[in-house]
């Protein structure tokens, strides 16, 4: 989208002397200047700490914190009683692991993830399970990437009291089916917890629809600052789980050996948050929610589609994940011939070009696709289709290097004679 993209400094940089094409946006997406100059503007005109303060500094910095709340349960579907905050999916994710998750796990009780998940989203379950004796149980994928879903069924029962999984996957692209798996889960008294990171900066969520009881995500991942995050909860599940981190703030009254809650969300948030990043996020959605989720997502189609027939075009490149933009967002991750990723990324790299290399915080997946890493492409509404181009050509400039053809005719008898 060229409007988009002058909006972003960054993007005027070059790297190695060539202009920066960015595509590396699953690990993080870049900032445009209303994000930068909201934290600017916070730090210059507002600071203060909230919820504590009388005076006029903190009332402003309360007021904005609680209207980021506002507008980010917005724009998921959510109230802002729902909408807890944190320092990132991660931290999101491990909340409720270990907030509802110790408390009603018990022992051979099941907990189901999928082969495609995020460390994030598979350590701290298997850590529960450590904890109370829980199973782990794990949903296969297809070979095209996809979950199973004709095997649903058989993994989920009585004895299944979380379903953890992602929205999208970082390393295939895949766009899960929450609702489906929602409505399966919970007809067997499961919660059901989702890993969004990958799904809100490309694709229109609303948590009512998928009918989720979690949903966790970055700002980071959506064009805001980092060091902040969300937990979606239900009302009724926060309003019922105990706090974790224990302090100022999240308190209501402390005595010398006892102390009650504030209500939540406020009973997970302790200590001083991230104020400006909050704030900065907070401004961040609202000019996410100016472009207009659809517009995003059906920008980002045609550039994946682009992507995906420029990277099919490379000979001896092996794509993962679906081959098609049906139910998938702009990551793209392939082995090319028997070239290592890394090899792959220091090449593209001198050309000004940042792609991903490596296991994408995803081992057991690459275990999976039979792969020790992948190269990763991925998109951001910033994204052209010509930095897509360059991106292949690229890939053509390995491929080059890596396999010199022999052009020398050399007689075969020389070959012999040492
Ligand atoms: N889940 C998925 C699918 C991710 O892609 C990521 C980030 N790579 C995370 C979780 C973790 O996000 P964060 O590092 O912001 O906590």
């Amino acid at each position: 989208m060229q409007n988009i993209r002058p909006q972003f400094p960054i993007l005027k940089r070059k790297i190695n002397g060539k202009p920066l094409v960015y595509l590396d946006n699953a690990a993080t997406t870049q900032k445009p200047k209303v994000t930068i100059d909201a934290l600017t503007k916070y730090y210059t005109t507002n600071n203060a700490n909230v919820h504590r303060g009388i005076h006029t500094l903190s009332e402003e910095a309360t007021t904005q914190y609680e209207h980021s709340r506002k507008t980010i349960s917005q724009f998921i579907g959510a109230i802002p009683k729902e909408i807890v905050f944190t320092r990132g999916t991660t931290e999101s994710i491990n909340l409720v692991a270990r907030a509802l998750g110790d408390a009603v796990v018990k022992p051979r009780d099941e907990i189901l993830v999928t082969q495609m998940e995020h460390h994030s989203n598979l350590v701290p379950w298997q850590q529960l399970c450590r904890r109370t004796g829980a199973i782990l149980k794990v949903l296969p994928i297809t070979d095209e990437g996809r979950w199973d879903m004709e095997q649903l069924g058989r993994f989920l029962s009585s004895k299944t009291k979380i379903v953890a999984v992602s929205h999208c996957s970082n390393v295939l692209g895949s766009i899960n089916p929450i609702t489906a798996t929602t409505r399966a889960a919970h007809s067997h008294g499961a919660v059901v917890v989702v890993d969004g990171a990958q799904a809100v900066a490309h694709i229109p969520v609303n948590v009512r629809v998928l009918d989720c009881d979690f949903y966790a995500f970055s700002s980071h991942k959506m064009y805001g600052p980092t060091g902040v995050g969300v937990l979606y909860g239900k009302q009724e599940l926060l309003e019922r789980m105990e706090p974790v981190q224990y302090g100022g703030d999240m308190v209501n009254a402390v005595e010398w050996f006892s102390a009650t809650w504030n209500d939540s969300p406020w009973k997970f948030e302790a200590g001083t948050q991230d104020i400006g990043g909050i704030i900065a996020f907070g401004k961040t959605v609202e000019w996410i929610q100016k472009i207009g989720m659809d517009t995003i997502e059906s920008a980002e189609r045609t550039l994946t589609l682009h992507l995906l027939e420029r990277l099919n075009s490379i000979s001896g490149l092996t794509l993962q994940g679906p081959n098609s933009t049906i139910n998938r967002i702009g990551v793209a991750s392939w082995s090319l011939e028997n070239i290592h990723p890394h090899d792959i990324a220091t090449i593209l790299n001198d050309r000004g070009i940042a792609i991903r290399s490596g296991h994408h915080c995803a081992m057991p997946l690459m275990t999976r696709l039979g792969v020790s890493a992948t190269s990763r492409a991925s998109l951001a509404v910033y994204n052209t289709k010509k930095e897509i181009d360059e991106l292949a050509h690229a890939l053509d400039h390995a491929l080059k290097i890596f396999k010199p053809r022999v052009t020398v005719d050399v007689p075969k008898r020389n070959l012999w004679q040492h």
